[in-house]
């Protein structure tokens, strides 16, 4: 009976031993901190680690020209839960299907973007219906850690594999990812200012904007400060300026127009491989 006892009390103590070892061993699995951890690769790539640990990368590409560590970055990558992508140019769909294909991560995407994103490689049982949506729509993931609602963006989006045509990708968007006891982040993807985006905040209360500056593409500082005068974050980030001389958008010149538009909004410019607890 003693030994029976023994064994009761051995085995759970053994498992749980075990578990917490290997829940801290494996590498690139985040450690529950209770805050909300943001990452920046260069561009639009970013990585969301949640209170509880879960990581989201959105627009993952990480070997951008910007990205020094970005093949390291991308071999110590090795738990991801989910893969948000804003449309289906190269600079935002980067090196996903690489990410999805070593850590089976689900593709939360529209449904258009997701079934042009299976033609050129990403996993199909990787795009499943519950991770998929459209604008006007929000999702609930990770037993309700995170929601994710599509918003629209005014840019276009299309998917090519290498010498083919591009195959329509359905229409652009952003996120808005809200996560429990954390921030909103809203997430523009590539777009132009459009006033709809002053609807965003009577929905739900912005915490932090990643917002592209970059010009050419997408809204240069002018407008991206108009931009942000309608979504009113505590906290603006810019980001896709800088990658290719072509995206001429500077901080310095965003931070010139949100003094100059009066927007009371706090840059935070963070540089490429920077963490920021939120
Ligand atoms: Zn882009």
């Amino acid at each position: 009976m003693k030994l029976k006892r023994f064994f009761q009390v051995l085995i759970p103590a053994a498992i749980a031993i075990v578990v917490f070892l290997f829940s801290t061993t494996i590498p690139g699995t985040a450690a529950p901190t209770g805050k909300t951890q943001l990452y920046w690769y260069g561009q639009s790539a970013f990585r969301i680690t949640t209170p509880t640990g879960k990581i989201l990368l959105v627009d993952p590409w990480l070997t951008n020209p910007v990205n020094p560590n970005g093949k390291t970055d991308l071999a110590n990558l090795n738990r991801v839960d989910l893969i948000l992508i804003t449309h289906g140019h190269f600079d935002h769909v980067g090196d996903a299907i690489a990410i999805a294909k070593k850590t089976n991560a689900p593709l939360v995407s529209t449904a258009d973007l997701g079934r042009a994103l299976t033609t050129v490689g990403y996993p199909q049982n990787l795009v499943p219906m519950n991770t998929q949506g459209n604008f006007g729509g929000e999702i609930s993931l990770l037993n309700n850690e995170v929601r994710i609602a599509f918003i629209p963006a005014i840019h276009s989006s299309a998917v090519a594999s290498d010498g083919s045509p591009a195959q329509f990708a359905g229409n652009p968007g952003g996120f808005l990812i809200t996560v429990q006891n954390g921030p909103t982040i809203y997430h523009t993807g590539d777009t132009d200012v459009f006033a709809d985006m002053s609807l965003i905040p009577q929905f739900r209360k912005v915490n932090v904007m990643l917002a592209c500056i970059g010009d050419r593409f997408t809204m240069g500082p002018q407008r991206a400060a108009t931009a942000v005068n309608y979504v009113k974050p505590d906290v603006v980030i810019p980001m896709h300026f800088g990658t290719f001389p072509a995206l001429t958008g500077t901080p310095q010149a965003f931070q010139t127009e949100l003094d100059r538009q009066k927007v009371k909004t706090k840059l935070q410019v963070m540089k490429v491989g920077q963490t920021v607890q939120l």
